[in-house]
């Protein structure tokens, strides 16, 4: 987690908003959502999982059920 406007590492949680983790960085005070970068939103290992699901046949929505990523994301 980094903070878009400074780069800084030293974030905060701020609340929720819509649903989403808020955070705050301590250092300029600017506050962002979880989802800033979509794509960077899951792990490795949990995209070669996902990865590994479609090659062997299973659907997005297959794949967003068990995994709770959405299928959207699954295709990006
Ligand atoms: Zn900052």
């Amino acid at each position: 987690m980094q903070c878009p406007e400074c780069g800084a590492t030293h974030i905060r949680k701020n609340g929720r908003r819509k649903g989403k983790q808020n955070h705050i960085c301590v250092t300029c005070g600017r506050q962002f959502i979880d989802a800033y970068d979509p794509h960077r939103g899951y792990s490795d290992a949990v995209r070669r999982e996902c990865l590994k699901m479609y090659v062997n046949g299973s659907g997005f929505r297959a794949i967003e059920r068990v995994k709770g990523v959405h299928h959207t994301t699954v295709i990006t």
